[in-house]
């Protein structure tokens, strides 16, 4: 039997490479930027902030929103500046999958915006999304109970497959993304396109679990590195 191989010579449960970067932009209170593979995102996050309108603020709260937004140069055909329903639907998905990790109990009446820009789409742009944003939360000192980290599987010429490319979303059987807590080991996405099996099912998600905790690792890493350096800063100018 022929080996299986991916288009881009991968093997099933080999991810792209990753780069993460964090405080990547001046203005925001919290920034990061993450490529994976062709998939590049960055990340603005503003708050813990007063709310406006006003009456959006809740009394024992801080509410959370969420601008999923693609870049009209990030996909071959431009695409249109307009928010469309997917870029709603993902904003949402997005918000769902952070907040519940944020203390926002600690921030009555304010809200946390989050900003995600797609500027380059190859698959996986709401996972990249949501593990840009997480390290952005961290840069910009929120409280949380836990990062999260996010990666698509999916079924792709009968196997199950780690981080779709675009290419191979479009032609493949399913396609799963899953956000996980990567320490509390607690899932705040999940979402199946397609069909799987029980069996494909539990490997398809168990081969998420591992690629998330993988890139939480690289999360904590980017963290450090960064904390580590400004560290090193402060020590120098004293
Ligand atoms: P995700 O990016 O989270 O995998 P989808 O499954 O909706 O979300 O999209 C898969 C891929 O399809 C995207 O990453 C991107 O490469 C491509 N894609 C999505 N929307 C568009 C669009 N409007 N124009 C061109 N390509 C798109």
């Amino acid at each position: 039997m022929s080996e299986f191989t991916r288009r881009d010579g991968r093997k099933p449960d080999e991810l792209r490479p990753i780069k993460m970067k964090v405080g990547v932009l001046d203005k925001a209170d919290g920034s990061a930027y993450v490529e994976q593979g062709g998939t590049k995102v960055l990340v603005a996050v503003y708050g813990p902030r007063e709310v406006h309108p006003r009456h959006l603020g809740l009394p024992e709260s801080a509410i959370v929103r969420c601008r999923y937004h693609m870049a009209p140069f990030s996909t071959k055909e431009r695409k249109s500046p307009t928010p469309t329903r997917r870029e709603i639907e993902l904003s949402k998905v997005i918000k769902e999958a952070l907040a519940s990790t944020i203390m926002l109990d600690l921030y009555p009446r304010t809200t946390i915006d989050i900003f995600v820009e797609v500027l380059q789409a190859d698959g996986g742009t709401r996972c990249a999304g949501i593990t840009a944003a997480s390290l952005a939360l961290a840069h910009a000192g929120i409280p949380m109970i836990d990062l999260v980290s996010a990666c698509a599987v999916g079924k792709w010429n009968g196997r199950i497959i780690v981080d779709l490319t675009g290419e191979e979303d479009e032609e493949c059987e399913a396609d799963m993304p899953v956000a996980l807590m990567p320490s509390l080991e607690r899932v705040t996405l999940i979402q199946l396109n397609g069909r799987l099996t029980p069996d494909e099912f539990l490997e398809a998600f168990n081969l998420a679990v591992k690629a998330c905790k993988y890139i939480g690792e690289l999360q904590k890493a980017t963290l450090r590195s960064y904390y580590e350096k400004i560290k090193e800063e402060v020590l120098y100018e004293q």
